[in-house]
């Protein structure tokens, strides 16, 4: 069941770090990260989002400690946690000593609105002795006053400055252990910003397009971003940062990481047919029905529907399982292989079932149970319906036809 990459560009060479037991960078798969959405005090609400983030694919989880209480809820969160977490801290170098106290994995530093020098220098020590990584997360929207005065605004070369300019404070205390990330809303901008980052650094990158808003259109965004990037090699570690439920957020980068082909697959992928003339169900429909019903299960396959029997199947001859409509039956397929033929009112439960069956024995397996007289059944529905609607169902050629009479003055 596993896919061939898509991508085809070399991932850029960059260090390896860790941020607890999940490694970023160095050919490290590409990991997915979420932030919580609770008072991290709230130490029970806390962990029963980072469970649910995990289960939606996070591999990483990032709170905030803006305060003692915070941090106290650190030192209990962790233990307890099933992926590691990163401290997220905004002006206050305290809580990023607090954070490491806590037993956090992994900080998170805003160069913008941290910015002395002694105070950025004490905690890369102290994350260098305890060996844990911090992230420099340069933020468009928040980048220094100085840079944005110098380069006259958030340009790509600003971000990577406060970057740079960063890492050199680090660099005097002999402390390497950074991943880095220049993220902005403007995903042109972003864009730029992580090309002139891989280029300048070798340290791992984390992508985002910070503050993309609510889905759809924050979705769009971030992906056209973070896959944008991704498609050249560029990044090792994403997260979604949306105007939602944080679980959408590790769910679409998990999502992205597996269309990529970056990822194994770990959930259902379903796809659809666009549906057309020659559509015997109401595709939509049908689809929502399989999704509703597979989607907790969450079965590591992709499943195909689609609406005709005449070109469905060869359509979705990649899917591992799908079903084909036509003369009011449902055509079963494996791989573009039709294993079974069920009355159109029973396809879903046929489909869903034979789905749990994949997952238990395999695709060669399920392939050899085939009932044998099936192909034919669907080859004859399909020669009946290629009758029926002819082979020009949505009136194409017929068009074309009318078309090349009008304009071209061409007679019957
Ligand atoms: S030809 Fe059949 S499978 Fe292809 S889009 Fe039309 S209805 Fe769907």
């Amino acid at each position: 069941m596993a896919r061939p990459a898509v991508i085809t560009a070399e991932r850029r060479k960059t260090r390896q770090i860790k941020v607890g037991d999940v490694a970023i960078g160095g050919g490290a798969p590409v990991s997915v990260q979420s932030m919580t959405t609770t008072k991290t005090a709230d130490v029970d609400g806390t962990l029963s989002q980072i469970y649910a983030l995990a289960g939606a694919g996070a591999d990483i989880v990032r709170c905030t400690c803006n305060e003692q209480a915070a941090a106290e809820g650190l030192a209990r969160i962790i233990p307890r946690s099933p992926v590691p977490i990163v401290a997220d801290i905004h002006f206050h170098h305290e809580m990023a000593l607090a954070a490491l106290e806590a037993g956090v994995h992994g900080l998170r530093l805003n160069p913008g609105n941290l910015r002395k020098p002694e105070e950025i220098r004490l905690v890369a020590s102290e994350a260098r002795d305890r060996g844990v990584p911090i992230r420099i997360g340069v933020n468009a929207g928040s980048l220094h006053p100085d840079l944005y005065k110098r380069f006259g605004g958030a340009t790509p070369e600003a971000l990577v400055e406060s970057a740079r300019m960063e890492l050199a404070y680090f660099e005097e205390v002999d402390f390497h252990d950074v991943k880095i990330s220049v993220k902005a809303s403007n995903v042109p901008l972003m864009i730029e910003s992580y090309r002139l980052a891989s280029e300048t650094f070798d340290h791992p990158l984390h992508l985002g397009v910070t503050e993309a808003g609510p889905p759809p259109a924050g979705l769009l965004k971030a992906t056209a971003g973070i896959a944008t990037l991704l498609a050249e090699g560029i990044g090792d570690t994403i997260r979604y940062s949306l105007t939602a439920d944080p679980v959408e957020e590790a769910r679409a980068g998990r999502q992205l990481l597996e269309a990529l082909g970056l990822r194994e697959r770990k959930g259902l992928d379903l796809i659809a047919c666009p549906s057309c003339g020659r559509a015997e169900i109401d595709v939509i429909g049908v689809a929502k029905e399989v999704q509703a019903a597979l989607e907790e299960k969450n079965l590591p396959i992709q499943v195909a529907v689609m609406g005709c029997v005449v070109n469905g199947p060869g359509e979705a001859r990649e899917a591992d399982l799908g079903i084909a409509a036509g003369r009011k039956k449902g055509h079963l397929f494996i791989k573009g292989k039709i294993v079974r033929v069920v009355p159109e009112d029973e396809m879903v439960e046929a489909l869903v079932a034979e789905a749990d069956r994949i997952v238990a024995e395999g695709i060669e397996a399920r392939l050899a149970a085939a009932d044998s007289t099936a192909e034919a059944e669907a080859e004859a529905d399909r020669r009946a319906l290629l009758e029926k609607k002819g082979e020009d169902a949505n009136n194409s050629e017929v068009r074309v036809n009318l078309i090349r009479k009008t304009i071209g003055g061409e007679k019957d």
